[in-house]
Parts: C-alpha cells; structure tokens; sequence
C-alpha cells in the first residue's frame, strides 16, 4: 500500500479547503503558500484591517493593500473544542483554538499548527505557520520557543 496521508491535515478534511481563486482572501492564500504572512491594511492611512474588510474604520477609505507582516503575536483569548464534526474533523482529541493578536495589530482566529490537547494561556507568545490542507496552506499557531521581545 502507498502512504499517501503525509500531505494531508491533522485536523480538517481536505473538503473543508478554501478556494484560492475569485476569492477575497487570495493575497492572503498566496502568502501562505510561499510561507508569508500576508495579511491586509488600508491603502491611505495603514490601519490593520480585518481579513473581509473593504471599508477603513479609520478613514473611510475603501480598498485594502496586502502585505507580508511578521508572523508572531500572543494569545488575546483562547477556547477548547470539544465538538469533533464526523466526517469533517480528522483528530479524535479535543483542540484548542485562539484569538491571536499579531505584532502587525491584526487579530486572527487560528487553530494549532500541531496537534495538541494543550490550550496556551493568555498572553502567550506564539509564532505563525501554515498547515496544508488539501492544496491550500493556512494560517496556524504554534507556542513560541522563546519568550517574545519587542
Ligand atoms: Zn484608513
């Protein structure tokens, strides 16, 4: 038998991959797959914009412009999930998900890059990687080896 499971994802079903083109999120998509963290901000006043946001809360300005930021930040909040979706989650072991604020002032939702029961604390450093699942790379957490410094 070939050992083909390498590739896949720990944690979703290849099914549950986004599509990467015509998508709002394809800078973001792009990044990925080259190991970036590119993620968007206003075109006129640089504010950190959400990932779907057209509209600058700041200035009003509409239209984002996606750059590569450094892929490091805390944990802002922190949940366990218990609910393994058959067919959908592929672990058999509870996850944690975080509300990670990155050095760049934006806030990503994230899942582990690992498996891991572990949930990090609040304040934690962590680094960002990127899982595969099916032919998209996506954003994950991981527990920072060293402390974080400004
Ligand atoms: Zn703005």
């Amino acid at each position: 038998m070939t050992a083909t499971y390498l590739d896949e994802d720990w944690l979703l079903v290849p099914k549950l991959a986004p599509s990467t083109t015509d998508d709002p999120l394809t800078p973001l998509y792009a990044g990925a797959a080259a190991g970036a963290l590119v993620l968007p901000f206003c075109l006129a006043c640089d504010l950190p914009l959400e990932l779907e946001q057209r509209v600058c809360d700041g200035c009003a300005t509409a239209g984002p412009v996606w750059r590569q930021v450094e892929p490091r930040g805390s944990v802002h909040s922190v949940t366990v999930v218990h609910r393994l979706e058959p067919g959908l989650i592929r672990t058999t072991e509870p996850y944690p998900v975080a509300d990670v604020e990155l050095h760049s002032g934006h806030r990503l939702v994230l899942g582990p890059l690992h498996p891991t029961k572990t949930a990090p604390a609040i304040g934690d450093p962590v680094t960002i990687g990127f899982r595969r699942l099916g032919a998209v790379a996506l954003p994950a957490f991981a527990p920072s080896e060293t402390e974080d410094s400004p």
